[in-house]
């Protein structure tokens, strides 16, 4: 007999055990099958130099403070894998590890989940699977070409492993910032961006994006005008390591360049960068072809959600991915409001069909 679970949770970081939380207070059956072998999902992999860009009292799950990490007001990865790993003890959450779903199939009046160490049978399925495992590489001319190290955000751990290399980097967000940042002291750095680069006031932190991300929602389904959320603020949180690499004047960004060549970069104009290594920031998506079987996937690659619920399969629900399964869902302290609608909208679900 295949084993089964009144709710199936696909992924065991932050969201994944954020709707554990929740589905145990309402007394839920379920399990929690996460890929990876250790408590942590993707702040396990992530450059060492990365802290968070909220204190610690604003990156909590439901139910938990993070506690302060001695002599760091914004804690690093390693500070928020220690949390993990407690959290996930401390509420007994039942976690199967190493357990790689491959594919949730409609069967009957259940939903299957196969996974590559069995399959399991669930009345209902939380997909938690972030978007870490899923990296984005634009399509550039010349991409194939170049003769040097290309490799992602999620590759990257340290400016050593670059020291008196040329070095370009590549995206405007939070990941490229930072990294420039963290190899703008021993690299011949080229940062390029989309667009000139948008730094947030020196004194906005993580906290802000929070509540920008949670008035633009209100407004939103209050049928008002769209305050334009986090985007209106601008791209780049000026954490200390950022700010003091900017300070410095080493920290200017130069447009995205036209092409790649097998030794670097080469602008319209003529301008050409060589370099080692291309570092792309350039961002993730949904980590989702585990679901590819339901075929609920729209034209721009997301699934159509009411809140976390997939409108398309009321037993399928979506957790964590952005803010189009909840307001800062993909954040520490934007997971937990949406992980309990969607235990309490699961739990209700379960309970008219005993009905
Ligand atoms: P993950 O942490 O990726 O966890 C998903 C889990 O699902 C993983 O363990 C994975 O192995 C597992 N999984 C995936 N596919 C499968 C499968 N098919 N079967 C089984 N298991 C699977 N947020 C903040 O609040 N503060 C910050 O300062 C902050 N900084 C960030 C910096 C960076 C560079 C990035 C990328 C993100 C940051 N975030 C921050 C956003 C967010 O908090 C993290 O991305 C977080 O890891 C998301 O948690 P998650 O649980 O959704 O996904």
């Amino acid at each position: 007999m295949t084993p089964r679970a009144d709710v199936v949770v696909i992924g065991g970081g932050q969201a994944g055990l954020a709707a554990g939380y929740h589905l145990r207070r309402l007394g839920v059956d379920f399990v929690i099958l996460d890929a990876q072998s250790t408590p942590g999902g993707a702040w396990q992999h992530t450059w060492d130099s990365l802290h968070l860009f909220s204190p610690a009292a604003f990156s909590s799950l439901p139910g938990r403070l993070m506690p302060a990490q001695p002599e760091e007001e914004y804690p690093d990865a390693v500070h928020v894998v220690a949390y993990l790993r407690d959290y996930e003890k401390r509420y007994e959450l039942d976690v199967r590890r190493t357990v790689r779903v491959l594919g949730v199939h409609r069967d009957g009046q259940l939903l299957r989940v196969e996974t590559d160490s069995g399959t399991w049978h669930a009345r209902a399925v939380i997909s938690a699977t972030g978007t870490w495992w899923h990296p984005f590489l634009p399509a550039v001319p010349g991409r194939g070409h170049f003769g040097g190290r290309q490799l992602h955000t999620v590759e990257y751990r340290r400016p050593q492993d670059f020291a008196g290399r040329r070095v370009i980097v590549v995206g405007g967000g939070n990941s490229g910032a930072q990294i420039a940042a963290d190899l703008a002291y021993d690299t011949e750095l080229t940062w390029v961006t989309q667009r000139p680069p948008r730094f947030l006031a020196d004194d906005i932190d993580g906290r802000a994006l929070f509540d920008a991300a949670t008035a633009r929602r209100r407004a939103l389904d209050a049928g008002r005008t769209d305050t334009g959320g986090v985007a209106s603020l601008g791209d780049i949180v000026a954490v200390p390591p950022v700010r003091a690499a900017r300070d410095a004047g080493l920290l200017t960004a130069a447009p995205i360049f036209t092409r790649l060549t097998r030794g670097g970069a080469e602008w319209a104009d003529g301008t050409r960068a060589e370099a080692d290594a291309i570092i792309w920031c350039t961002g993730f998506r949904p980590a989702l072809s585990h679901l590819a079987p339901l075929q609920l996937r729209g034209p721009r690659g997301h699934i159509a959600t009411a809140g976390t619920r997939a409108q398309d399969e009321p037993r399928l629900h979506l957790l964590g991915y952005g803010d189009w399964t909840g307001p800062a869902s993909a954040t520490l302290i934007g997971v937990g409001r949406p992980a309990r609608d969607a235990a309490r909208e699961i739990a209700a679900l379960l309970d008219a069909r005993h009905g």
